[in-house]
């Protein structure tokens, strides 16, 4: 097979159109996969408009046109390149599609995702020369990505769900920055979202204690608490109190903080990771992080833009940690799939909604309608009609 079918991006804001383009030739430490499932995130709709590259001048952080676009994608590997000897054609993998540069002085320390052009192949990135060494996006029947990004899948995890991959990954790696495990109360604010549900099931699986989750649908939320009623709480979150009883900015006479403490023995939890939706205000993670107890330390992978209205004193006085997190290792993803292959980590709540690539245009356009985190949009690149 030399040619192959690709969701092609022209213009930003127009629909994608199926394009023939030729199949890609891996370079020395390159693979060829062939897609069978990718990940469609809600943000990808965002993305496509140009949301992101119109807040950066020249659009640099944007792939060049036509795009392909597809951040998720799984597969089977087709060929390998001739300096590539521990993975062989057949093989079931995930392509993390975060790359760097392997030659600067933070890749050299071995921690790529700090590279200054960290780029995620298939969406968008910091590194035009990347984006344009590696332009193949998992909306294709194929795609070339090095050997180094591919995690092996056991047979138990479907490629289906592997394009869950991304969001998995990224509540992993923040929650292992903040040391979830075993005798460890976590707060997930936004639990029943895309990232906050696969932070819960992380949680379970790295043995966090208690897990506390906060939401706004009831229905939602208990779906959340069934997967596993005795370790995880939730709470639709009341309102705040009015600020003449916030007693003094530091959340004590906030009802959600209230819960939270309640839940922890008066204590409040060791660890919150932040998965809130664009748009959400700065205080609804200023409440969370009002539940941490003295020590705690929180994580933000969610997508808040507003200025947080940070009391420098209140931290330094609680020893209160903050730290941002994106993406996941290659190495953790391994993590993800042999926590998948003995069971700890479940992911059969997940529900695939799987659409042919000639339908990616209506599915971007359709995120709405979903159930929470447990709708889980992948596009099929074998099935072009
Ligand atoms: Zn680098």
């Amino acid at each position: 097979m030399t040619t192959m079918i690709a969701a092609r991006l022209h213009a930003y804001g127009s629909p994608m159109t199926l394009d023939r383009v030729d199949v890609p030739e891996p370079r020395p430490t390159d693979v060829l996969v062939e897609v069978k499932a990718c990940g469609v995130v809600p943000n990808l709709a965002r993305v496509v408009s140009n949301f992101f590259g119109s807040m950066t001048p020249d659009n640099k952080m944007m792939p060049p046109l036509p795009a392909i676009f597809g951040l998720d994608p799984a597969g089977v590997v087709a060929k390998t390149g001739e300096q590539v000897w521990s993975v062989r054609p057949g093989e079931r993998v995930y392509v993390n599609p975060g790359r760097s540069c392997g030659s600067c002085l933070m890749c050299r320390r071995g921690q790529p995702r700090d590279c200054p052009s960290w780029t995620l192949q298939g969406y968008f990135g910091r590194s035009q020369d990347i984006m344009r060494a590696y332009p193949y996006g998992g909306l294709a029947q194929f795609i070339t990505a090095p050997a180094t990004a591919l995690v092996k899948l056991p047979d138990n995890v479907s490629f289906e769900a592997a394009a869950r991959f991304g969001y998995l990954g990224t509540a992993y790696s923040a929650m292992k920055k903040i040391g979830v495990g075993p005798g460890q109360a976590l707060l997930i604010n936004g639990i029943s979202g895309q990232l906050g549900l696969n932070a819960a099931l992380l949680a379970l699986a790295m043995g966090a204690t208690k897990i506390l989750g906060t939401g706004r649908n009831q229905r939602l939320l208990d779906r959340v608490k069934a997967l596993a009623s005795e370790r995880i709480d939730v709470i639709s979150v009341p309102a705040p109190p009015s600020p003449a009883a916030s007693g003094g900015g530091q959340g004590g006479a906030d009802p959600l903080v209230v819960w939270a403490k309640l839940a922890t023995d008066g204590h409040g939890v060791d660890g919150m990771i932040d998965c809130l939706p664009p748009g959400a205000p700065a205080s609804a993670m200023m409440r969370a992080l009002f539940c941490l107890r003295r020590g705690g330390r929180a994580v933000n992978v969610g997508a808040i833009m507003e200025t947080l209205p940070l009391n420098a004193f209140w931290m330094m006085t609680n020893c209160i940690g903050l730290q941002g997190s994106v993406w996941f290792t290659t190495g953790e993803g391994e993590d993800m799939a042999a926590m998948a292959r003995a069971g700890t980590l479940d992911l059969s709540v997940l529900e695939h909604r799987v659409s042919p690539l000639s339908k990616v245009n209506e599915v971007l356009a359709g995120m709405d309608d979903r159930d929470g985190g447990f709708t889980n949009f992948v596009i099929d690149p074998t099935r072009v009609e």
